[in-house]
């Protein structure tokens, strides 16, 4: 299928996903505001690319089960990684913005968050009696302490970068990275 071709399929499948809920994703730093972000990606993967090459690969294309109004844009997998941020892998200039032709993702200087991390007590291996806390060794940014009856985390300190929930060994995990107080450009 040629480009102009995916770009009308893509316009068409989200527009008729307005109807429909979608699943909350983790969007790349610098992403705008969501409903303009829509506008813009054009789910070109030129972000995800970079994100391969440059960075740790965590990036990759919503599916339709995400939710057809959020098809094809770029979202953080943990079962793939997790973000460079946390790390130093990556900093400003960010691979995955520097690559965005359209303006989707815009550089920024300014602290990155791309998300929180919610806690599941009643999955956590830690608050059941048992040995863990792994999310507490983990961590880059020391965003986790241990606490008497589990971990404890300092959301201030947190970026969102996934380390954590990747490495959480509960079945299910204990630990969920959701956009909540994601930081978005506004000023696009
Ligand atoms: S900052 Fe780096 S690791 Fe994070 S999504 Fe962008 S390219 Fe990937
Ligand atoms: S590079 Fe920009 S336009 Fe292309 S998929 Fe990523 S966010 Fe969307
Ligand atoms: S708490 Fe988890 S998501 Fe937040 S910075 Fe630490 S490892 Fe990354």
């Amino acid at each position: 299928m040629s480009s102009i071709a995916m770009r009308v399929l893509i316009r068409i499948v989200r527009a008729i996903g307005k109807l429909f809920p979608c699943k909350p994703v983790i969007r790349p730093p610098g992403a705008v505001v969501e409903d303009k972000f829509l506008k813009l990606c054009i789910g070109c993967g030129h972000c995800i690319e970079a994100c391969k090459v440059y960075g740790t690969g965590v990036l990759t294309f919503t599916s339709l089960r995400d939710g057809l109004k959020i098809w094809r844009t770029p979202k953080l997998d943990v079962a793939r990684g997790f973000c460079g941020i946390s790390i130093g892998v990556c900093s400003p200039p960010y691979p995955c913005t520097s690559a965005c032709p359209t303006g989707a993702l815009k550089q920024i200087s300014s602290r990155v968050k791309l998300g929180s991390v919610v806690w599941f007590p009643e999955r956590c291996i830690a608050f059941r009696g048992g040995e863990c806390f792994v999310c507490v060794e983990v961590c880059p940014l020391n965003a986790f302490s241990k606490g008497s009856s589990g971990p404890v985390i300092d959301q201030s300190r947190c970026v969102g970068c996934g380390h954590c929930v990747r490495s959480c060994p509960a079945n299910p995990k204990a630990l969920e990275l959701r956009p909540v107080g994601s930081v978005r450009i506004e000023d696009c």
